[in-house]
């Protein structure tokens, strides 16, 4: 997977090799798809969720320039994969997930493995979580049509708010970085999530 989804597709940084190489993705799918678990395409989670492909997970932890200095936010914990996957890379992961059963899923199987720097929230992420505010990197696994304001609010000068950005069909994969000078825009090409339901973005 490693070699032909992501090296293969453009992924570089050593960091997110490592990192995707090293986190079970079985432990995260459901039993019946275990065989799946490491094709590139995304799977149902229940709830009417998904996890993303890992070719898209490898893509929007590059994309948030992470170190092991990283405060980080995930928005949508899903099954705790991609909440994983980022741990092993930065310092603490505060991830918010709105449906209480898969955060509280997600919870066992991080501990099961041994993850002990993550703190998982629920509740809507789109207001993000001021209290640990202000983070290097702000994840978000659902598509929005704009970047919620509360978000960009608690990025930290420097960091970086990784996002889909669209309707509900398709998206763009956008990381907006906030410098000294105000907010600059990167494209990350084309993708499909989940929206994102939240006041700040789309209803239900
Ligand atoms: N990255 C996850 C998959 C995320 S799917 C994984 O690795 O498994 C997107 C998730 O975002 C879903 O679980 C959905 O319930 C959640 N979500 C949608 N809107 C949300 C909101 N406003 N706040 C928090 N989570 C939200």
């Amino acid at each position: 997977m490693v070699r032909k989804d992501l090296v293969g597709r453009g992924i570089s940084d050593a960091r997110v090799l490592a990192a995707m190489a090293s986190v079970p993705r079985e432990h995260f799918v459901p039993q019946d798809l275990r065989h799946l678990a490491y094709a590139d395409q995304p799977l149902p989670i229940g709830c009417e969720q998904t996890i993303s492909q890992p070719y898209i997970v490898a893509l929007m932890t590059e994309e948030a320039h992470l170190t092991r200095h990283s405060n980080v936010l995930e928005v949508g914990t899903g099954t705790g994969y991609h909440t994983a996957v980022v741990a092993s890379i930065a310092r603490h992961v505060w991830s918010v997930e709105r449906i209480a059963t898969l955060s509280h899923d997600a919870g066992i199987r991080l501990e099961e493995i041994g993850v002990e720097n993550v703190t998982l929230l629920i509740g809507d992420g789109a207001q993000g979580h001021l209290a640990t505010a202000p983070f290097d990197a702000i994840i978000v696994a659902a598509a929005a049509p704009n970047s919620p304001d509360p978000l960009l609010d608690q990025l930290a000068i420097g960091g970086r708010l990784v996002i889909p950005v669209g309707d509900r069909a398709i998206q763009t994969l956008y990381s907006i970085e906030r410098t000294a000078d105000g907010l600059v825009n990167h494209t990350a090409g084309s993708c499909r999530f989940v929206p994102l339901v939240s006041p700040q973005a789309f209803q239900g």
